[in-house]
């Protein structure tokens, strides 16, 4: 062994560099990035406790030998840690501190050279060292209240006395990661470098400190005293970010209020009693359902993202894609696939609708190029790379094609053949349907082999879930090449098996079914949207269908009768039928449940509308007195039991991509983290006895053989 390595570690190697400088090198053996779990902090004890019986010491630099340098503490083990007794949680904290204290006390300067990422943990652990020095291309962060927490290695004492209270906050709560450029601005990084330089100036920095010429010991007590803000600056600060964070947030977000009032409770104080502060409120944001589901769809996004990927093997390489329909849906899979890099063809019959899905990607666009997202000439080259066209001509190269025309079989199967007929025969065709059925489109293709669906939401810029769908033909190079394509477009693909609706579709319309079912006891919609959004849905039902199309939805609902007669069928003319026939489509024609008017923007805001009581009050069938909580009971109960349904039938795979369609693919309240992980918050015994008191709605509401097994044997979808 190199005799300057003193500690070589299996995450951490303590080498001693010329001048009595030492540098903390964290390099995780056989994992792609560096974490602080558990052993890399138990050696990262070590490496502090040899650094304090150093008698010569003239600074020490901590580095990542990785492309990243540490992308935060090992969230894996967080549901083990948190359902602690609180007293052990707080004990661990107090060590984790403890150690990152004495760095920060440590007899000579100390500096991080940050590369790639530091987030969270990883970022902490560079706020107690006296300097740092980042990368110009490195990112850093404290996003932990996306995971329902807030930073608690010491990130919500050191950073507002390093940056001050409002940068901090901003910081904090948004859990945005910052550019280089933004953390020089704001004072979090001391210098930013090329990433080749970063080492040298790291080293410059800390030779600095040593002589003198850098003033680290000033920079070290910053850190450790109270806030430097007078009393009143001080309430202004906080009072004011509370009540804004908390209109951001939402009730249902209690970690950034709680780290803004952790920060105000502790502001006056010094390091060490500040940070107790900071632990005792940690644990208590630490062990809140809340939490608890946030790191659940963390692990679950990673686990799905890792399932799409091991798809990339089978995978066709798409070159050039094309769109058949340039209307919302083609217009938007166009705008997504050229801005992700993939030029693709858009196919209309007529010229108007080629020119509004320009439009519409051209608008798009310039919004970006208003936030200053997008240069000009980057605009030129993303539209330049969607051809719109009439014709077939160029189809023969193309390696894969979107069918998006209206939802109609007879006319998807026709164009379906029509482009096979044009394309090579290896050319992978899907369709976007939202409802029917995969294996009933690819009865009219000659190489049915060659087809799945691919299912995108609306807007689907916006919308992070593309549902792939295996028909009962589909080749798995054909599903593969579909994920491939949705993940190079920057979504998240799921792979479902075939049935009316797929998974997202299928779990919507019972929960429709649900509503319907409550306008006709007499209850008001505007109030069933006001529950269900305090639910935590981004927009309740009434909404939602204006945002759809009540025609659309009519039309979907049909479809999922025809396939479900025993549950989904309407015994009479659903609410959203009369709508209709009254000629009121929702958005798109500015009255639905709903009237519409343009604000000054040019966004549409919803208004009430007296004339729809009217139509609503012809279907009541009879009027019942319905609490908030009986119409979330039943609004929800159909939808769970129909995603239970969906697991059952192997329409999809596992409980972790039930759980991340819903939430991606029509905005299931994230913090619930999933119509399964809400059963099992409820528990299936309650859950079923809950279900069998609304047993007379229908079929429905009726748990199946597997939920009454588990309800008896206790049994829970996720861990
Ligand atoms: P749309 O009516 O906005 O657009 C359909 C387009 O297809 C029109 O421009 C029409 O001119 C074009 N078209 C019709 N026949 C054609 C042909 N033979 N060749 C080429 N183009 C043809 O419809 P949309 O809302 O974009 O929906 C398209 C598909 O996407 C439907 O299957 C729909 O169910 C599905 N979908 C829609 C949404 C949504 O919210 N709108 C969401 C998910 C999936």
């Amino acid at each position: 062994m190199d005799e300057n390595i003193r500690i070589d570690g299996s995450a951490i190697k303590l080498v001693v560099l010329s001048s009595n400088c030492v540098e903390v090198c964290f390099d995780r053996l056989g994992e792609p990035m560096n974490k602080l779990d558990a052993e890399t902090l138990e050696q990262l004890e070590a490496v502090v406790a040899y650094l304090e019986q150093l008698t010569e010491l003239d600074g020490v630099m901590i580095t990542s030998a990785k492309d990243t340098f540490i992308v935060g503490a090992d969230i894996k083990s967080f549901g083990a840690v948190f359902t602690q007794p609180a007293e052990d949680v707080l004990a661990m904290l107090h060590q984790i501190n403890g150690l990152f204290s004495r760095i920060e006390d440590l007899p000579c300067p100390t500096v991080a050279a940050i590369n790639g990422l530091a987030l969270g943990g990883g970022f902490e652990l560079c706020l107690s060292t006296d300097l740092r020095v980042m990368a110009d291309d490195a990112k850093v962060g404290l996003p932990e209240v996306k995971l329902g927490i807030f930073p608690g290695w010491g990130g919500t004492v050191r950073l507002p006395r390093m940056i001050g209270a409002d940068n901090a906050i901003e910081w904090i709560c948004s859990g945005n990661e910052k550019r280089s450029a933004d953390a020089l601005r704001d004072g979090a990084v001391d210098a930013v470098v090329s990433g080749e330089r970063l080492r040298d100036a790291a080293l410059d920095l800390l030779a600095q400190a040593h002589a003198g010429k850098v003033d680290y010991k000033n920079r070290r007590e910053e850190k450790q005293q109270p806030l430097k803000l007078g009393q009143l600056d001080c309430m202004m600060a906080f009072e004011t970010a509370k009540g804004f964070i908390a209109g951001k947030a939402g009730p249902h977000y209690p970690a950034p209020v709680a780290v803004v009032m952790t920060m105000q409770k502790h502001a006056g104080l010094g390091r060490d009693a500040a940070l107790v502060i900071e632990a005792n409120n940690f644990v208590k944001v630490a062990q809140t359902p809340v939490c608890r589901n946030l790191v659940g769809l963390f692990l679950n996004d990673q686990l799905i993202k890792k399932i799409a990927g091991g798809y990339r093997t089978q995978a066709v390489p798409v070159k050039q894609a094309a769109v058949l329909g340039a209307g919302i849906m083609g217009g938007g899979i166009a705008y997504q696939s050229a801005s992700k890099g993939t030029p693709i063809l858009m196919k209309d019959i007529n010229e108007p609708a080629l020119q509004a899905g320009l439009g519409e990607a051209a608008g798009l666009l310039n919004k970006q190029i208003e936030r200053k997202r997008m240069t000009p000439l980057k605009m030129a080259q993303v539209l330049g790379a969607i051809r719109p066209t009439l014709s077939y001509d160029a189809f023969k190269s193309v390696d894969l094609v979107v069918e998006a025309v209206v939802e109609n079989p007879k006319v998807k199967q026709a164009v379906l053949m029509d482009v096979e007929d044009q394309v090579s025969p290896e050319t992978i065709l899907t369709s976007n349907t939202s409802t029917i059925a995969i294996t009933h489109l690819a009865s009219a293709l000659k190489r049915p082999e060659n087809f799945c669906g691919m299912h995108f939401f609306n807007p689907v810029h916006r919308m992070p879930l593309v549902e792939v769908i295996r028909g009962a033909q589909s080749s798995e190079r054909a599903v593969a090449t579909a994920v491939a394509y949705a993940l190079s477009m920057g979504k998240t693909p799921i792979v479902v098996n075939d049935c009316p609706g797929f998974l997202v579709n299928r779990v919507l319309f019972p929960y429709f079914a649900g509503f319907n079912s409550l306008l006709e006891s007499g209850v008001d919609f505007a109030r069933i949207d006001r529950v269900m959004e305090g639910f935590g849905w981004p927009m309740g039902p009434a909404y939602l269908s204006d945002v759809v199309g009540l025609d659309t939805a009519v039309h979907a609902q049909k479809v999922m009768a025809q396939g479900f007669p025993d549950r989904m069928g309407y015994a009479r003319r659903s609410v959203i039928e009369i709508l209709v026939d009254n000629k009121r489509l929702g958005q798109k024609n500015t009255v639905g449940f709903y009237r519409y008017e343009k604000d000054r923007r040019g966004k549409l805001q919803k208004k009430p509308d007296a004339s729809v009581t009217a139509l609503i009050a012809g279907q009541i069938v009879q009027t019942e007195t319905v609490s908030d909580e009986q119409i979330v009971q039943r609004m929800m109960t159909p939808l769970c039991i129909e995603l239970v349904r969906c697991l059952e039938d192997s329409v999809v795979a596992s409980p972790a991509e039930a759980d991340m369609g819903l939430v991606y693919g029509i905005g299931f309240p994230p913090f619930r983290g999933g119509a399964l992980r809400y059963i099992d918050d409820m528990g299936m015994d309650a859950f079923c006895q809950q279900a069998d008191h609304w047993s007379a709605l229908g079929a429905l509401y009726h748990p199946t053989a597997d939920m009454r097994k588990r309800a008896v044997n206790n049994q829970s979808y996720h861990v």
